[in-house]
């Protein structure tokens, strides 16, 4: 960590360490009866306050203790957006362990191996991943006891689980009275892998200063915008990236919670949404599609649900007219990535772009926005020279700010900044009024001969086709042209469109060396364990696809 030299005359104020802590102690002290509601694993509704939250949190800090967890040991979970793992957020954290939690849609082996390279001392988990647990154990070799989160009339009768402990027995056996301690803000706070589409995961280990700060950054108005008048559902895990970093922005806020748990279908997320007023929601692409699909099937509107951020993977423009028009739901696009807590752009206009026609203002927001205040970005060329934002010259997205890593967790994959930046490994355009568009990750642009040709602008106009509900891009080898770009489509049920009428699609749309030069049909498009399309398996299933104009 860079030391910085101090001015002879120091600033007097308070020194208050920016600890998580501090986040439950507000919403327990000025949101005392502000709700928390829970789909619980066991399939009923749960519903507490922000105090109960408090009191539990603390209960289970000195569960941790009895267990001999000290400072910096780290505690995983595996659970769904709940109740009982938002106390994990704060007992653990705030006791000075930290939260390591991992996605359970990884294949075992991965979660066995992120457990062991973490070095994890205890794993609370939901007993939705009982079967994960019992697949791992064994093979976890630093995990002194697993924590199933349920009551005890849960709990299984015959594991074969060494040290299997119920979580409500373990806390109920506990006082509530704990003081959190405090210590340098920063500490690490929590720990997430990134998903390690190439290689194997690497740990990125926030602090309790980076949280806070990305706390106070994410709430703005014209980032998240979270405030307590919103009740706000995240459908983005707790698994990934802190679930957008909400868990704690509400409590930073005073806006009610509503968490979804394993039902992440329409209808079930729809009923929620209904019966708890939801204002405000967030989530990948993927998972407002179950969402819309069932809305509109059924005819139905939302009552209360006014906002949405929507991330981690660009969001089809179809996808951001749909929820506007039809639903009368705001949508703000976001870019993040776990190596930045997530947040680093979010895309609200302008005052001077209030009177511009509707359409100059739809493809405003549908880039990935401006950097939220925290963050700084530029993109460079390959020479790391640093390129206009003039909204047509592309090159590499290098960012920094206090809530972005500066390494890697046991500094895996070794210096990671390029003079103090951190290479994202997305290639974007920055326009004149400084916001980011991604045109791809650079491991999915397209070459063709000697040009790029990004794969999301062709995503999004083959979803803007009725028939079409899922698309995506990709680069197959061409002797002419090195890579030329094939289109890989879900139709949506009931739906036809044939090749042809989709390469016409393009037409007017897009430069005519960028259109497909050919479109084959799936039944679906594997996705991976955040929800996001996974292109490199795509690749692998068309390596040898000969295209018609090879
Ligand atoms: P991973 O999927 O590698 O574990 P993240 O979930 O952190 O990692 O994903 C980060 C990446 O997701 C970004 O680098 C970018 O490529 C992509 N991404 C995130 N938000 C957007 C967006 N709004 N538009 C396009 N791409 C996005």
């Amino acid at each position: 960590m860079v030391q910085y030299p101090q001015s002879p005359l120091m600033g007097r104020m308070m020194s208050q360490p920016l600890l998580i802590s501090s986040l439950i102690h507000h919403a327990d002290r000025y949101y005392p009866t502000t709700e928390i509601v829970s789909r619980r694993v066991e399939g009923d509704i749960h519903r507490y306050t922000y105090r109960d939250c408090h009191r539990r949190s603390r209960q289970l800090a000195n569960a941790l203790k009895k267990l001999g967890v000290v400072m910096g040991d780290r505690i995983a979970t595996l659970a769904w957006n709940g109740y009982r793992h938002l106390e994990a957020y704060y007992g653990v954290s705030g006791s000075g362990a930290v939260l390591h939690t991992i996605n359970p849609r990884l294949h075992p082996e991965q979660v066995a191996y992120i457990a062991n390279h973490a070095e994890d001392q205890y794993l609370m988990f939901d007993m939705t991943f009982l079967p994960v647990i019992e697949a791992v154990a064994a093979h976890c070799k630093t995990i002194k006891g697993f924590i199933a989160l349920c009551d005890r009339d849960r709990m299984p009768a015959d594991s074969k689980i060494a040290n299997l402990m119920c979580y409500e027995e373990l806390i109920a056996a506990e006082s509530d009275q704990y003081e959190w301690p405090l210590f340098d803000e920063n500490s690490a706070s929590s720990l997430c892998y990134t998903s390690g589409t190439t290689g194997n995961p690497k740990g990125a280990l926030y602090s309790h200063r980076s949280t806070l700060l990305h706390s106070y950054a994410s709430a703005l108005p014209d980032a998240l915008n979270v405030s307590a008048r919103d009740v706000v559902l995240p459908v983005v895990p707790m698994f990934h990236v802190n679930a957008w970093g909400l868990p704690y922005s509400v409590m930073l806020t005073g806006a009610k919670i509503v968490f979804p748990g394993p039902a992440l279908d329409g209808k079930s997320l729809y009923e929620l949404f209904e019966q708890e007023k939801v204002t405000f929601s967030a989530g990948v692409p993927t998972v407002w599609l179950g969402l819309l699909t069932y809305v509109g099937q059924n005819k139905l509107t939302f009552s209360s649900f006014k906002r949405t951020v929507i991330g981690g993977s660009a969001c089809p423009p179809a996808m951001m007219k749909t929820l506007r028009h039809d639903y009368g739901v705001e949508v703000v696009h976001a870019w993040g990535m776990t190596e930045m807590s997530p947040l680093g752009t979010s895309c609200t206009l302008l005052a001077k772009h209030e009177n511009l026609p509707e359409e100059q203002k739809q493809a405003k927001l549908e880039k990935q926005g401006r950097a939220i205040f925290g963050v700084d970005m530029k993109i460079v060329d390959d020479d790391g020279k640093e390129l206009p934002w003039d909204g047509k010259t592309y090159g590499n997205l290098l960012v920094k700010g206090p809530w972005v890593v500066d390494g890697y967790f046991k500094s895996e994959g070794g210096d990671v900044l390029e003079n103090g930046w951190f290479p994202t490994g997305d290639v974007a355009v920055i326009d004149d009024e400084g916001y980011l568009q991604i045109t791809d990750r650079s491991k999915d642009v397209i070459k063709s001969g000697g040009e790029w040709i990004g794969t999301i602008d062709l995503e999004n106009i083959a979803v803007a086709h009725p028939a079409v509900l899922q698309a995506a891009c990709i680069g197959v080898a061409h002797p002419k042209w090195d890579e030329r770009p094939l289109l890989v489509v879900v139709k949506k049920p009931g739906a036809d469109v044939s090749k042809e009428e989709l390469i016409q699609f393009y037409e007017g749309k897009i430069a005519k060396w960028w259109t497909p030069d050919d479109v084959v049909f799936a039944e679906a498009l594997p996705l991976g364990a955040t929800g996001k399309i996974l292109k490199n398996k795509i690749r692998e299933t068309y390596r040898d696809y000969k295209l018609p104009t090879a």
